[in-house]
């Protein structure tokens, strides 16, 4: 099965987008975001160092970021098509990834750009909340995706909150760190052939749809 990379600043709708193409073609959601707020849960020495780095707005130490990322893919077999969120970030990780892929004997099928305008991506990340006991999100500065009670879950009634790094401090850190450290990856997956570029401007359903056409498109003319 394929291997997608998704590149995308932070909010841009990565996490939605990989949930779609979980249900319609069988990805597996490899989000090294969710990987790390998992070990930031962990009362030992890593968990504690990638706590402080997430609150920070900082990026967490490579050989760790490697080690968690060829954990999990180790864990799946050949058959399961991968999507990979939130790695690589730069161009050395582009390599060990690279590396990586070698060792499990895959390859990367695809780059998926997310182009997006930077005003999108501040409302969503200063009005996200998020529900404690389910995890469903919502957004208070778009009322569709406003809870119909302030604070409180439509689905099951938990509290909401809003992630330590949800703040525009930290999303301005997150943004130009993204734009500095993207574009030799930009032209290293154009060099190879792999990239597509994803206008993320529009509707979920409208991004969704390009998104199989390239996935479906080039596996159609492989397999
Ligand atoms: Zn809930």
């Amino acid at each position: 099965m394929k291997t997608v990379i998704f590149l995308a600043p932070p909010a841009a709708g990565k996490g939605t987008q990989a949930d779609l193409l979980k249900e319609t073609c069988g990805y597996v959601h490899v989000a090294m975001g969710d990987i790390l707020r998992e070990v930031a849960n962990n009362e030992d020495e890593i968990g504690e160092y990638v706590r402080e780095t997430l609150s920070s707005g900082g990026f967490v130490k490579d050989e760790i970021v490697y080690r968690l990322m060829e954990q999990h893919l180790s864990k799946l077999s050949d058959k399961e098509g991968v999507i990979l969120d939130g790695f690589p970030r730069y161009i050395e990780q582009a390599h060990k990834l690279d590396e990586i892929m070698k060792h499990l004997k895959r390859k990367i099928d695809f780059v998926i750009l997310f182009d997006i305008d930077k005003e999108i991506l501040q409302k969503r990340i200063t009005g996200r909340r998020i529900c404690k006991d389910c995890g469903s999100i919502y957004n208070i500065n778009f009322e569709a995706q406003s809870p119909k009670v302030e604070s409180i879950c439509d689905k099951c009634h938990g509290k909401l909150y809003q992630r330590s790094d949800d703040n525009m401090d930290s999303f301005e850190i997150r943004y130009q760190n993204y734009l500095k450290k993207t574009y030799p990856l930009i032209d290293f997956y154009q060099q190879k052939g792999l990239l597509h570029i994803v206008n993320a401007n529009r509707k979920t359903e409208e991004i969704a749809k390009d998104i199989n056409n390239i996935v479906m498109g080039k596996s159609e003319k492989n397999d």
